[in-house]
């Protein structure tokens, strides 16, 4: 006759449930108990019940991966197990030991495997065509037309491994209206945030992603007096940085006390504000005025820095822009201004400096590529953006938590962006080691989205 024995208070803090014959009794603080379960195991002759621990559930599905970047910018583990229960990850184990065989096991173990990625900054709606009139057509066609192009964007995220966006603005409202229409349903599998039309000052750039405050209205009350089911607020605070004169700053676009009306008023209805600025004096009164992200942030300098820093404001550097401008200026050769090719490289070279100068100060960096501006395509950016982040000084594992649990974060989503117990089982396999990314990042072989693998073919 079998003895039952609860087991209480315990300490491992590895799935006790498997294997426990592989660890000594004497450690276990037990005391006689009643039930018997299929959760007891055999152990030394004993039946032990474990309390305040749940069975591995039959519908669960262990992974078997060779590496591991799981989010945090930790450095790559190799040879894990990630279980997921349902849509969430269960269990991140060192081997399958304590695998029942009840449990699939599959096999990833010539891949890396990472969270799936968020592009913080992105414009849905335009592509990343660089044919001026092409791009005017996809402002000016039909709401139809515009919608296909955005169903197109969000599976070209897909395929390059991305799971949310962060909409940086649109001219006529359409990713608000995407999201929100009917006819789109089911829901992509990419979350967007978005925040409509952009605000900028009467005359002042801004005018592809917004519209200007109207006369009479306060920067605040441009936002508030419309319904809208906004996800958060974007402002125009500065012009471009030069592209044709090194380091040359636009003026700020508003005043400090607007800014903060309206970045007061959003929070007060939690909402969050990305604010697009160029420039020292325009990031300063943005950061000042209590912003949530600075965007771009060419030419900001350390003090900006330093405050984002303190404040927790969050940095997305949009270093792709330039890289794409500066390629697309090579390519035309000598048909434009040959020093107009050097001022681009100059302004990328300023930028990535900067990226890694805020690496060292502490400041939270979200990565987000600015796709559907000229050169950057929505999905491949994601690619480009992370290679001038290591290019800065960043780790991989490190630029990788940039485009996931950081961007999470800046989107609220705060059950994703890490592989970790409990948080949404959202994961890409590259067949490759993690030394090889992230250039070999476009040869995804596996991508799980809430627990769901998601047939897409390879490549392309
Ligand atoms: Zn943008």
């Amino acid at each position: 006759m079998s003895t039952n024995y609860r087991v209480e208070n315990w300490t491992w803090s590895e799935d006790p449930f498997y294997r426990l014959g592989l660890m000594s009794v004497s450690r276990l603080a037990i005391r006689v108990g009643t039930a018997e379960s299929d959760t007891c195991e055999r152990v030394e002759g004993l039946w032990i019940h474990i309390l305040h621990e749940r069975p591995m559930k039959n519908n669960t599905i262990a992974y078997r991966v060779g590496w591991l970047i799981d989010g945090s910018g930790e450095s790559a583990l190799s040879n894990r197990i990630v279980t997921i229960e349902d849509a969430h990850f269960g269990k991140i184990l060192a081997d399958d030991r304590r695998i029942s065989e009840h449990i699939t096991i599959v096999d990833m173990s010539d891949c890396t495997v990472f969270p799936a990625l968020i592009d913080s900054h992105v414009h849905l709606v335009m592509s990343g065509n660089t044919e001026p009139s092409m791009r005017q057509n996809q402002l000016t066609n039909e709401y139809e037309e515009r919608r296909k192009t955005i169903a197109a964007h969000l599976l070209q995220h897909l395929r390059c491994g991305v799971v949310a966006v962060r909409d940086g603005g649109d001219q006529n409202g359409d990713i608000l209206r995407y999201k929100h229409d009917p006819a789109n349903l089911p829901l992509p599998l990419v979350t967007i945030a978005a925040p409509g039309r952009a605000r900028r000052a009467p005359g002042r750039y801004g005018k592809l992603i917004g519209i200007e405050v109207p006369p009479g209205k306060t920067l605040a009350q441009s936002f508030f007096t419309e319904q809208s089911p906004r996800d958060h607020l974007k402002i125009v605070n500065s012009g471009l940085n030069s592209l044709t004169q090194f380091g040359v700053e636009s003026p700020p676009q508003f005043e400090k006390e607007a800014l903060i009306q309206a970045i007061t008023t959003a929070r007060q209805r939690g909402l969050p504000t990305m604010v697009h600025a160029n420039g020292a004096i325009p990031v300063r009164l943005a950061v000042e005025a209590g912003c949530d992200s600075i965007e771009h942030g060419f030419f900001m300098g350390k003090p900006n820095m330093q405050r984002m820093a303190d404040n927790g404001v969050v940095w997305v550097p949009t270093a792709a822009t330039m890289k794409a401008y500066s390629d697309y200026l090579q390519a035309q050769g000598h048909r434009s201004d040959p020093s107009f090719a050097e001022v681009s490289q100059q302004n990328l070279d300023h930028q990535l400096e900067q990226i890694g100068i805020a690496r060292q100060m502490g400041v939270t960096l979200a990565l987000g590529t600015d796709a559907g501006s000229p050169g950057v395509r929505h999905g491949y950016g994601v690619k480009m953006e992370l290679e001038l982040f290591v290019a800065a000084g960043y780790r991989v594992e490190e630029a990788i938590r940039c485009a996931s649990r950081n961007g999470a974060r800046l989107m609220g989503l705060h059950d994703r962006g890490k592989i970790a117990p409990g948080m949404r089982a959202d994961f890409m396999a590259v067949r490759t080691t993690p030394d090889q990314l992230p250039a070999d990042l476009h040869r995804i072989a596996h991508r799980v989205v809430a627990g769901r693998p998601i047939d897409m073919p390879e490549g392309g």
